[in-house]
């Protein structure tokens, strides 16, 4: 048992959100734990239910209209209740032992800038706060003295296998890939597919985005970023490598020839019990892996035909400064105009592709307001290019 740690976890009621709170519950929970604050998007039945579970101190939810509704479930707890975006980054910045980020896309940017500013220990699941705003992000973690722990599951493997004082001894970054549900489909099977198969991925439970970021490989450009990011490497030395199973998360390779990889069952409980841990490793309620059973590993390169994300994204970084964050924000309209049955399935790419080629690339962030008025033009852009293609098939 750790000694009782105070942590607080946005985007609470999500994917990792419920895998941390299970983490929690499993080594010791609020005997453990001395939780401050649990967040959530619109969902106050499930926020309060989390809430009250592990006795937190403040529950914020973002959208206004659910706060009548989570006072009421939690009446009497004497739990506060807040609202609205200004209460997340509030929230974000009262120090923790340890801050799980974990709110989806880019709106977990401000709330992860104010927890770092706090000096919180950053356990990061929310990759696009590296992407958009990767050096911004880095800046302020120096500035306050503090660190992020990656949680995002191939991140956490590499952390764990780095070996950050030889890091002039690395030879490459290996970043293994499932591949998605589309992994042996042809550009033509995929030009039929709909949002239900889209979501549906082969090996992880996780969020809506994150999973159709899974089916266009987005997913993965995104984790690229993430990783020259985060890790002292040469981008060029990051490697993407697809294997199907999702058994090894990921790996690093030496000049001596060695590799180093990380391996577990394909639960997000792991990663995020390894962050809110470190350094210990604590208790994860997670199947063992059975080598037996699984049998067999299998490899493939990337196709970066099927997948143009893959290529877009690693222009998009090489490129650097604000480029990747435009391209993010793109890549989110173009994914839900794909759920709402506005766009079929491979124009999220080529709306992507056309809002890149039409931005100034590599302007340098300097502050928070600079990666937002980068978002927002490239969402602009986005609806741009959706609408002018709509109306050339129509
Ligand atoms: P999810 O959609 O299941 O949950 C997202 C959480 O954020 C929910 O609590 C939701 O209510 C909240 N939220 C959504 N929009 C918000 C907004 N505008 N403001 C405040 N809160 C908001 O997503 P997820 O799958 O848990 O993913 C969360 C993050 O973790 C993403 O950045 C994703 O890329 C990353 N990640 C997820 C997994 C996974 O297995 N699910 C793995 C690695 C990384
Ligand atoms: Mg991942």
């Amino acid at each position: 048992m750790v000694a009782r740690r105070t942590v607080s976890v946005f985007g609470a009621t999500g994917s990792v959100g419920r895998s941390t709170l299970d983490v929690i519950a499993a080594h010791g929970g609020a005997e453990a734990w001395d939780v401050q604050v649990l967040t959530g998007g619109s969902n106050a039945a499930l926020l309060a239910e989390q809430a009250k579970a592990v006795r937190a101190r403040r529950a914020v939810i973002q959208n206004e209209q659910a706060l009548p509704a989570l006072r009421e479930a939690l009446s009497g707890t004497g739990i506060e209740a807040a609202a609205g975006d200004a209460a997340l980054v509030d929230a974000a910045g009262e120090r923790v032992d340890v801050c799980l980020s974990a709110i989806a896309g880019a709106a977990g940017l401000a709330p992860t800038l104010a927890a770092i500013r706090a000096g919180s220990t950053l356990a990061l699941a929310n990759k696009e706060s590296m992407v958009c705003a990767g050096e911004l992000v880095r800046r302020e973690v120096a500035k306050a003295g503090t660190r992020i722990l990656p949680v995002d599951s191939e991140h956490s493997a590499i952390f764990q296998v780095l070996e950050e004082r030889q890091s002039d001894a690395i030879d490459r970054i290996i970043l293994t890939a499932s591949g998605g549900p589309f992994r042996t489909f042809s550009l033509e099977q995929m030009r039929t597919v709909t949002p239900e198969n889209a979501i549906a991925h082969p090996q992880w439970s996780m969020g809506v985005a994150i999973s159709l970021d899974s089916a266009t490989m987005f997913n993965k450009g995104l984790e690229l970023i993430e990783a020259d990011q985060l890790f002292p490497v040469d981008s060029r030395k990051i490697e993407i490598l697809v294997h199907p199973q999702s058994i090894i998360h990921s790996m690093v390779g030496y000049r001596d020839g060695s590799i180093l990889a990380q391996l577990g069952t394909p639960d997000m409980r792991t990663p995020v019990a390894y962050a809110l841990g470190w350094p210990k490793r604590v208790d994860a309620p997670v199947e063992h892996l059975d080598f037996v059973a699984l049998s067999r590993l299998d490899f493939e390169a990337p196709d970066e035909i099927r997948f143009p994300a893959l290529r877009i994204a690693r222009e998009a970084m090489h490129a650097g400064g604000l480029a990747p964050c435009a391209m993010n924000g793109a890549k989110e309209v173009a994914a839900q105009a794909f759920l709402d049955g506005q766009i079929p399935f491979l124009e999220i790419a080529v709306v992507v592709e056309c809002v890149m080629e039409s931005i100034d690339h590599g302007s340098a962030a300097a502050s928070l307001d600079d990666v937002i008025a980068a978002d927002q033009g490239a969402r602009t852009l986005a609806r741009e290019v959706m609408q002018r293609r709509v109306r050339k098939f129509a």
